[in-house]
């Protein structure tokens, strides 16, 4: 997987240096993640239609979930060491 950078400093998967640790993460339109369950993310993702969009401010990363968040186990994406 390519370094991914990221500057959710809030992410339970934010890492020092805006780098995202989780060790996979799924991006999709603002709609699509707005209409799906919490629990459906990266491990999910060849089940879910294409997404296209015109701007990339309609994308956005479906796997953030609040570093405070006791959910965050829940959608299957682990956190890197
Ligand atoms: S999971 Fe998404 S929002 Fe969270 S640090 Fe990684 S890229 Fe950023």
């Amino acid at each position: 997987m390519p370094q991914i950078f990221c500057s959710v400093g809030n992410c339970h998967y934010y890492g020092k240096g805006n780098v995202c640790k989780a060790n996979q993460i799924m991006i999709t339109s603002d709609t699509m993640s707005q209409n799906l369950s919490s629990n459906i993310d990266a491990p999910y993702a060849a089940q879910i239609n294409q997404t296209p969009v015109t701007k990339s401010p309609e994308t956005c990363c479906k796997t953030f979930v609040h570093k405070n968040d006791f959910n965050q186990n829940t959608d299957g994406v682990m956190k890197k060491s």
